[in-house]
């Protein structure tokens, strides 16, 4: 017999596989030798009480030989000589997951990836964090596996209604990452592990007749009669396409001023920006799990948090538990902070992004305040597609001066920060190119400092070890989401003034994080495969 259960059990009960098997036993009135097995369907912890305690939903099978987990199959194709071809702009979660899918409708990809992949990437990134200087073409956001690779790995998602996540976690597993990350509440690979997963998907798409190109920054679309027929690359190379996919992210500016030049419609787009606060870890894990120390079973605690500010949302962001801030910039001259975390989570700090939402009137007012600043772009069209993000880059260019070069960023212990006060000095902070004591007001626009600051204050008094000046407050977090959408048609996913191009992912608007690029990119190869009528 097969059969769902649930267990309360405490964080050591549930570690002990023999313990678990036990209580199985207990709970359907059978010996433990009744119980030939058990999977996990979901892990998730409630600490909601004085003591944490760890939900186990199991499928148990008892006096059967045991009945395993369904494992998805996959069928990729060979796709060598199939007759038509998809150009895919960009090797990011959106690019991997729309070439997969496209594999198995047996419609060869091409990607083509303006960094390097994922070794190589590694020493880009050494040079970033320990040298202070960007490779604009290879960084945090650029390379193969795109933003996604040296990111957290953090794999939940609020966009369940977007596509089928089971099926996205699924081919994760089936390319490398470990099984826990199907039935855990809050999946997560972290960065160690990433590389070999997006190395192995590489392989299978080049096994498969499928193209991978890196170092190949795509410039221009090639257009014939309203419809796309190909792009063109910086070093002047043209690849055909029956159909191209525009699957970027949303760091490349210059895609956006691609499209711009060559009349193609976008549309700015609000997206939030603030700072990254990071904590001793033990400070958030004392407030969650109501203990001094965490212990040997529990994870390193996370939290989120949501405040209204003045009709604004106020919000955390992408939280890394045992984590490290990077550098996240793709160009010199901006400083932009971002989090990831190894899979163990074994690092001492928590750090969080807290941001504030901005649209067009916030960005249209700051440029004119700013206006008789040195440096400040002189902006006078408040419909301008690229508004928003050129305030993203104006607020990381002021925050790249505030640190003094090098990708040194400004921070401010965070009591300090809401009172408006210059830190004497900084507490240690897991951010390698160093941090530098500034007076945030001066860096960050007026409304996001000041909602920033009643953000900390409210959420300070619901959690209150939060409210700490052992905490600190680093500027600037500013890539989000896509300061610009790319319009589509939401029957075809196709431009809606160019034939056969799809944009894709979060670039494009339509996704936000590893699972729901990913799912974009197969809704747009599924589109794809229907329009080909395959
Ligand atoms: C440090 C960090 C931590 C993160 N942590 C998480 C997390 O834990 N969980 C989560 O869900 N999300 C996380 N994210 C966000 C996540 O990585 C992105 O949401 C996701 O990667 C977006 O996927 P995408 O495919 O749409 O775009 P991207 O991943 O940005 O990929 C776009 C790709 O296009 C390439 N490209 C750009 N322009 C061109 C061009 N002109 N020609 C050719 N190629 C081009 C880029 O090099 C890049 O490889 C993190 C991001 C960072 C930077």
């Amino acid at each position: 017999m097969q059969k769902n259960i649930i267990l309360k059990l405490s964080p050591a009960e549930a570690a002990n596989e023999q313990l678990v098997i036990d209580y199985i036993a207990r709970t359907e009135g059978v010996p433990q030798t009744f119980v030939t097995g058990y999977y996990i369907n979901r892990h998730s912890i409630d600490a909601r009480g004085r003591q944490p305690i760890v939900q186990l939903s199991l499928t148990v099978t008892i006096r059967e030989p045991f009945i395993p987990r369904l494992v998805m199959p996959f069928s990729f194709q060979q796709v060598a000589n199939a007759p038509k071809r998809v150009v895919i702009v960009g090797a990011g979660p959106a690019g991997l997951f729309a070439a997969l899918s496209l594999l198995e409708a047996g419609i060869r990809p091409i990607i083509l990836e303006r960094g390097k992949d994922v070794r190589a990437r590694r020493r880009d990134l050494a040079m970033l964090n320990k040298e202070g200087e960007v490779n604009p073409e290879s960084n945090y956001c650029f390379g193969e596996g795109g933003a996604g690779t040296y990111s957290d790995g953090k794999l939940y998602t609020r966009s369940s209604k977007r596509g089928n996540i089971s099926r996205i976690l699924q081919l994760f597993v089936h390319f490398g990452a470990e099984e826990k990350i199907l039935y855990e509440a809050h999946p997560h690979i972290g960065t160690n592990k990433l590389p070999q997963i997006i190395t192995a998907m590489r392989q299978q798409i080049t096994e498969c007749g499928g193209e991978f190109l890196f170092e190949k920054k795509v410039t221009a679309l090639c257009i014939d009669k309203g419809s796309v027929t190909g792009v063109r690359t910086a070093d002047g190379q043209r690849f055909d396409a029956d159909a191209v996919i525009l699957a970027t992210g949303h760091s490349a500016r210059d895609v956006f001023e691609m499209l711009v030049a060559q009349g193609i419609n976008t549309a700015a787009k609000p997206f939030a920006l603030g700072v990254r606060v990071e904590h001793p870890q033990s400070i958030i894990d004392s407030a969650q799990y109501h203990c001094s120390t965490r212990g040997d079973f529990l994870p390193p605690a996370a939290y989120s948090w949501v405040e209204q500010v003045n009709g604004k949302g106020v919000f955390s962001f992408c939280m890394c538990p045992g984590g490290i801030i990077a550098p996240a910039a793709t160009s010199p001259g901006e400083l932009v902070v971002n989090g990831w975390s190894p899979s163990k989570r074994n690092n001492a700090f928590a750090n969080s992004g807290i941001v504030v939402s901005v649209d067009e009137k916030d960005a249209f007012a700051y440029f004119k305040k700013e206006k008789n600043k040195k440096n400040s772009p002189a902006i006078t069209d408040p419909s301008d597609p690229l508004l928003l993000m050129k305030f993203q880059q104006a607020v990381e260019q002021n925050a790249f001066l505030a640190g003094g070069g090098k990708f040194v960023a400004p921070a401010q212990r965070l009591v300090d920060f809401t009172l408006n006060k210059l830190s004497a000095d900084l507490p240690a902070c897991s951010y390698l190119p160093g941090i530098h004591s500034t007076h945030l007001q001066g860096v960050l626009p007026g409304f996001v400092y000041q909602s920033l600051q009643q953000g900390f204050l409210a959420y300070g008094k619901k959690m209150k070890p939060y409210f700490t000046n052992e905490a600190v407050v680093v500027a600037t977090e500013s890539r989000t989401s896509s300061p610009v959408r790319i319009p589509r048609d939401p029957q075809t996913l196709q431009h809606p003034q160019l034939n056969q191009l799809y944009p894709c992912g979060e670039g494009a608007g339509y996704a936000g994080g590893i699972v729901s690029a990913a799912m974009d990119g197969e809704k747009v190869a599924d589109r794809i495969r229907v329009c080909f009528g395959k």
